[in-house]
């Protein structure tokens, strides 16, 4: 999608609730970026319905997610509390779109929310972040330069 089309696409009104693969997160896949754009953003934290596996919750399955905090939707299904029917998370802090905003869990999120990228691999903007970012009024993110990946020295081939 081009810059222009971006500009006249989007209103939050217009967007669509979705379930959790096209979840967010701030920030996302723990990856490290020099400016981190999540940090001033949560724009998907305060939008999508956050659903996930209910093995997720912290208990006796492993999971780390706090109960109090989740919804359950289904009998193997939870939900982060205020994203029910997309919405803000209540584990959210901070206002949208300004500096300091943050995930009061962020090491106990949820998957949906780990998974989002910013960037895929290639590079290139995640359509979901940037739509969501347009409605709230913050910058398009340009595509990312992706880094090489090392080379393994010769001397690890087999003789
Ligand atoms: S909408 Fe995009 S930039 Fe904003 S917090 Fe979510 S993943 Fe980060
Ligand atoms: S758990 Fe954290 S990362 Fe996930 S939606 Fe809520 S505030 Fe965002």
């Amino acid at each position: 999608m081009s810059y222009s089309e971006l500009q006249n696409a989007v209103s939050l009104e217009a967007l669509q609730v979705t379930e959790a693969p096209t979840l967010l997160n701030a920030p996302p896949n723990d990856e490290v970026f020099d400016d981190n754009p999540c940090l001033s953003c949560g724009a998907c934290c305060a939008h999508f319905r956050v659903s996930f596996y209910s093995g997720e919750i912290a208990g006796p399955t492993g999971g780390t997610v706090p109960a109090e905090l989740v919804t359950q939707v289904a009998p193997l299904r939870a939900c982060m509390q205020g994203t029910e029917q997309g919405g803000r998370c209540i584990a959210l802090r901070g206002n949208v779109g300004q500096d300091g905003i943050q995930c009061s869990i962020y090491s106990q999120r949820p998957s949906p929310c780990r998974d989002f990228p910013v960037w895929y691999p290639d590079g290139s903007p995640n359509p979901d972040c940037q739509r969501l970012r347009h409605a709230h009024g913050l910058a398009v993110l340009e595509h990312r330069q992706v880094r090489p990946i090392p080379q393994l020295p010769d001397c690890d081939r087999a003789a």
